[in-house]
């Protein structure tokens, strides 16, 4: 998708903005608990338009001075987006902060379109001609507060989005991503498998922006490793404010189809680890969870199912991902990844026979009835799969308000007793039979 990032001083809206646009989407995502995306990322959809949008102002830059901050701010937009809309503020004319922003804005390639916010009015629209002398064209008036303009603001912002067929790889080529803290050593994990079997690698410009990807190629199947660059880039802005480490890894995590969750087995499981697996699985994405550095510590026998306890009970929802205890260093497992990748990205795209699924539904059914509630029983009478990665179950039903978490979760347990779904989350929705 597309990505927009928002970029402009302190108070001229910029997260008001972001909120218009954004609308319910963010408040509903949170509601799934353990899962929190941050407030400065998300999908957005503006009629036809559907895109993903960045709020910079709200990636906070340590204790760094205020026009430091902006400029960092501005650097990511440039980084990260398709299409920077840089945002002022109408009433209090053209300032010396945003002549800064300006430019920084004048090196990037990226098409800007600059926003002109607090337009509450028709009477209000000669205030934008100032802005004019920004170099940036023709300025949009748009009111936060109203939501005026913003039709017009993100048609123009459309109209600069890269084509489809600049983006993607095919449906046959596995996409996955390392994703986890600093230093707890995903590019040296990459390097391990680019490294061991004399693979053609080559960095290639990434789809749409300066993301790289690594193509990768091992047993006749084609991988596309998602976002290297991003591992290898290091430095203040990309490691040390947490929130922009995190919004680099939600974006590889929607392009990719397997997330490898990396841990540190020195540091174990932090919050942010949990978060970002909590993505993953909000997003569907097949999942395995990658222990590295399994060289420094000291073991017994008890160490690993110790880890691997503390693992399943810090991502409850994920007891479907497989744990592979790794060392970078040593290479110990190193080469089982690959084949672990293959499983799971095999079973997010595995279809069931609906006559095969029916049989085992009907036959779970039977055997443990849904309870009753208020005098009514839930009664299933269809499930087919409606959708691959993940595998997605439309479960057909009398009344869907009797379908209760506990009995979505029996349905869910057989469906995964039966078929061999290691690695992916899988979906059920309940619809009333028409
Ligand atoms: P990234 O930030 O997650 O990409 O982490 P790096 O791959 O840059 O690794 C961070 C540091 O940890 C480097 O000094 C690596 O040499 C070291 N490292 C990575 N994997 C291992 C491992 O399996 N064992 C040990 N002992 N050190 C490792």
């Amino acid at each position: 998708k597309p990505v927009i990032a928002i970029v402009g001083r302190p108070n001229v809206g910029k997260s008001t903005i972001f909120n218009r646009i954004v609308g319910e989407r963010i408040s509903i995502v949170e509601d799934v608990p353990g899962v929190t995306r941050d407030r400065i990322y998300s999908s957005a959809e503006w009629l036809t338009h559907d895109f993903n949008i960045i709020d910079t102002g709200g990636i906070e830059i340590g204790d760094e001075p205020f026009l430091e901050q902006i400029r960092q701010q501005a650097e990511i937009a440039m980084d990260e987006a398709d299409v920077i809309v840089f945002m002022t503020n109408g009433r209090e004319g053209v300032t010396a902060a945003d002549e800064e922003v300006a430019k920084i804005l004048y090196k990037t390639k990226k098409p800007v379109v600059l926003a002109v916010n607090k337009i509450d009015n028709p009477d209000m629209r000669e205030m934008i001609y100032d802005f004019y002398a920004l170099g940036f064209g023709e300025p949009f008036p748009i009111s936060g507060s109203h939501g005026l303009g913003l039709g017009d603001l993100l048609d123009e912002a459309a109209k600069h989005f890269p084509k489809e067929e600049d983006i993607g790889y095919g449906d046959e080529v596995i996409k996955f991503s390392l994703i986890g803290r600093p230093n707890v050593g995903k590019s040296s994990l990459v390097n391990t498998f680019l490294g061991q079997d004399r693979v053609i690698v080559s960095d290639v410009a990434g789809t749409t922006r300066d993301a790289i990807d690594t193509p990768y190629h091992y047993d006749e199947q084609d991988y596309v490793i998602i976002d290297t660059a991003g591992m290898r880039k290091k430095g203040k802005v990309y490691e040390s404010t947490e929130k922009y480490s995190v919004l680099r890894a939600l974006r590889a995590i929607e392009r990719s189809d397997v997330v490898l969750i990396v841990l540190n087995a020195e540091e174990g499981i932090q919050e942010q680890d949990k978060k970002i697996a909590g993505y993953a699985h909000e997003a569907g994405k097949a999942v395995i969870i990658v222990v590295n550095k399994w060289d420094t510590i000291e073991k017994d026998d008890k160490t690993m199912k110790r880890f691997t306890d503390d693992i399943r009970e810090n991502f409850l929802f994920l007891d479907y991902a497989p744990i592979i205890f790794v060392s970078a260093n040593t290479k110990q497992r190193v080469h089982q990844i690959l084949p672990i990748i293959n499983r799971v990205s095999e079973n997010h795209a595995m279809r069931i026979q609906s006559s095969i699924l029916n049989e085992v539904i009907e036959d779970a059914v039977v055997r443990n009835p849904a309870p009753s509630d208020k005098g009514k029983r839930l009664r299933v009478y269809y499930t087919t799969q409606a959708a691959i990665k993940p595998p997605t179950f439309i479960v057909f039903v009398n009344e869907p308000e009797l379908m209760h978490f506990s009995y979505e979760r029996f349905i869910e347990n057989r469906i995964r007793e039966t078929f061999d779904f290691e690695g992916t989350p899988i979906r059920l929705i309940t619809r009333a039979r028409t």
